[in-house]
């Protein structure tokens, strides 16, 4: 179990309603994970062009852990990603954005203050209390560009609910933007590591070196979410066209939401990794991914409902896991059942299925996996 440092609200920040807080607490409470749970939660980031993410991480790739990566350091965030080559690493990122990008930054005008935070509901389903609420916040878009950001934010709510079990549960769900004004329009480390944006939020490609790892001043991103009435999930646009996006799962947020995602805002791939990241944010679900290099799991049974150290007759004999939907097909192909290999250990715990989202960028939520997404959105609709 990890505790990281809760960020200090900036001095923007709109205060928390009495409803909110109440929420925070409760959720709080039951904020106890284990170790592999919060590895699990690093959020899912990024690009894969085309093609779907491979399973197993190379060991021999500098960004990728021997093992599942220790938990960060005050000061620093853990992020999953996947490369360019459609691999799936994590690595831990400094909290603080490089001083080269934070400032100094040019004071916005009156005009610009005045449009900055302004909180529009794109679509809705029902009441906040009710409803999951998803929150798009922008990066890289001037003043100018708020209507571009609004049609960018519809789109990839498009794409991301076009995936079960989104597709059939769209009425489950508010969608929100919360305008970031930022004084240049694009993001750092676009087209080239050297460029340098001045943004609302930092958002910065080459975040640690990576490419494609989309990193942003959480506690910025926070103090924008905290004006939206309910955010459970929070999603930043990058505006891009380049390939990249990161997941910050472990983020504990006075606000209320579980984890951030970041996306690129016009490359077609993006969608998936959001997708993916969700898995972790409102799903709870493990990777289903291996590090080769991590040998055989020896620790506690994970809380996690898509890993087990259990074997088929032992999850049918205990009623656990996912035991109800054993034998039956699956949408990403084949019949449930325990496959070796998952949430970073090659052997000793043992997935659902051969190769759903959780595992392949591109692939299907597996049975068992479909069925946390769901249970996840009603954690948000008091049911
Ligand atoms: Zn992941």
């Amino acid at each position: 179990m990890q505790h990281r440092p809760r960020r200090s609200p900036t001095p923007s920040d709109a205060p928390a309603s009495a409803g909110i807080r109440a929420r925070i607490r409760t959720r709080a409470a039951g904020r106890g994970r284990t170790r592999l749970r919060l590895t699990a939660a690093a959020a899912g980031l990024a690009l894969v062009t085309g093609l779907a993410a491979t399973a197993s991480a190379s060991p021999a790739d500098s960004a990728a852990p021997a093992s599942a990566p220790p938990p960060a350091a005050s000061g620093a965030q853990q992020v999953e990603y996947f490369g360019p080559d459609g691999h799936p690493r994590h690595t831990t990122v400094p909290v603080a954005t490089p001083k080269r990008l934070a400032g100094p930054q040019r004071a916005r005008s009156a005009a610009e203050l005045a449009a900055d935070g302004d909180v529009t509901s794109v679509i809705r389903n029902g009441a906040t209390a009710k409803k999951v609420d998803v929150v798009f916040i922008g990066d890289g878009y001037t003043l100018a560009q708020q209507k571009d950001f609004h049609a960018d934010a519809k789109a990839k709510w498009a794409q991301i609910s076009k995936v079960e079990p989104y597709a059939s549960n769209r009425k489950l769900f508010n969608v929100w933007t919360v305008d970031a004004v930022s004084n240049q329009s694009g993001v750092s480390g676009d087209p080239g590591k050297d460029v340098v944006k001045d943004t609302a939020l930092d958002a910065h490609f080459w975040c640690d070196g990576i490419e494609r790892l989309l990193c942003v001043d959480t506690g910025k991103v926070e103090s924008y979410a905290g004006k939206a009435p309910d955010a459970d999930l929070v999603i930043v646009l990058g505006n891009s066209r380049k390939y990249g996006g990161a997941g910050y799962n472990d983020i504990t947020s006075p606000v209320g939401y579980d984890g951030i995602a970041t996306a690129s805002s016009d490359h077609p791939d993006s969608a998936q990794v959001a997708v993916h990241e969700t898995g972790h944010s409102l799903g709870k679900l493990a990777d289903e991914y291996v590090y080769d290099t991590n040998g055989t799991y020896t620790g506690a049974e994970p809380s996690a409902p898509n890993i087990t150290k259990m074997s088929v007759a032992e999850m049918k004999a205990k009623k656990a896991k996912w035991y109800r939907y054993l034998g039956q097909n699956s949408p990403d192909g084949g019949k449930v059942g325990a496959f070796e290999g998952g949430g970073y250990y090659p052997r000793g715990l043992y997935r659902p299925t051969a190769d759903s989202i959780m595992r392949t960028l591109g692939k299907e939520f597996n049975l068992p996996g479909r069925q946390a997404m769901i249970d996840g959105f009603h954690r948000h609709t008091g049911r």
